[in-house]
Formats: C-alpha cells, structure tokens, sequence
C-alpha cells in the first residue's frame, strides 16, 4: 500500500538522506486541476510514481519517477484513447529571486531542469502538474495511423469505410 502523503511537504521535513514520496494521482486531482485551467483536455486519469526529494545546501534536488495514464481525445477522429505517461524528471529547486536570493548556487548541472522556490513549503501537485502537462502532446493521436474523420460526411473512417472520393 502507497502511504497518503500530503503533496506538500515542508523543506525543513526532508532528512538529510533525502525524502521519498508516494504519488498517487487520482480523479480528485485532475478535476481539480481542470477546474483551475480548463484548457486541460484530458477527461479521466490516473498516475502513480514517487518523487525523492533531496537538500543541497539551499537548493532541492526533485527527482520523479510517475506512471500511469490520461484520457485523450484523438486530434484526428476525436474519439477518446488511453494515452500512456511514462514521466522521469530531475528538478533542480533554488530560491527564488527576492530578499535573500543571490547567493550562490551549490550545484551547477548544466542538464538539469531548474526552477525557483520560495517559501518554506514545496508544493509537489504544482510541479508534477506542470510535468505531466509538458508531456502531454501538442496533437494527440489515438494510433500513428488514425484515418480520422471524412469531412464530408462524418464518418469515422477507422470504423467504416465511406463512398466520398
Ligand atoms: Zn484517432
Ligand atoms: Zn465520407
């Protein structure tokens, strides 16, 4: 069993051996998050994974590992299919810019993603929601090959073959 941690977690909680936690993504959260942005066009989800968090100095290393799916409508023959996430993403946390930001930084990784913090809370959902969203693909396809709709007379060519030319 996942144990059900909050997706907030306060900086001072993570160890210095780092922090490991479950995510377990249900509706609850993608109706919320469709709520707050409507341009999300998935319908339902469900992603699961972990997310480690590790102190360097002031800056936290996010490392998540999240699987799982969301429901999307096919660009093409706009019928709805299972597109599989599979999201692995390293994170680089600094403090924001601000009073007390400037100072310098621990890490230097070129190939890490970087992003600021403020505050003495990290809230996990608004970076996994921007993962997942990064993933999410421009035009969705339900197959490579999806024959899509005839303009003409509607028919989902996938399904039936039609008489237009
Ligand atoms: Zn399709
Ligand atoms: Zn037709």
């Amino acid at each position: 069993m996942v144990s059900k941690r909050s997706l907030r977690v306060p900086i001072t909680s993570i160890p210095p051996e780092g922090l490991e936690v479950a995510v377990d993504l249900g509706e609850n959260y993608f109706s919320r998050w469709r709520e707050e942005d409507p341009e999300l066009e998935f319908s339902t989800a469900a992603i699961n994974g972990s997310v480690r968090l590790e102190k360097h100095g002031r800056d936290i290393l996010v490392r998540g590992e999240l699987k799982g799916h969301l429901q999307l409508a096919c660009g093409r023959c706009l019928e709805n299919f299972a597109q599989p996430v599979d999201v692995n993403f390293d994170l680089l946390l600094v403090p924001g810019p601000g009073p007390g930001g400037g100072e310098e930084e621990e890490l230097s990784a070129p190939d890490l993603d970087l992003d600021y913090y403020t505050g003495e809370t990290l809230d996990l959902e608004a970076i996994i929601r921007e993962q997942i969203i990064l993933m999410m693909p421009l035009k969705p396809l339900c197959t490579e090959d999806c024959k899509g709709i005839c303009p003409h007379c509607g028919a989902v060519l996938n399904l039936e073959a039609c008489t237009c030319k």
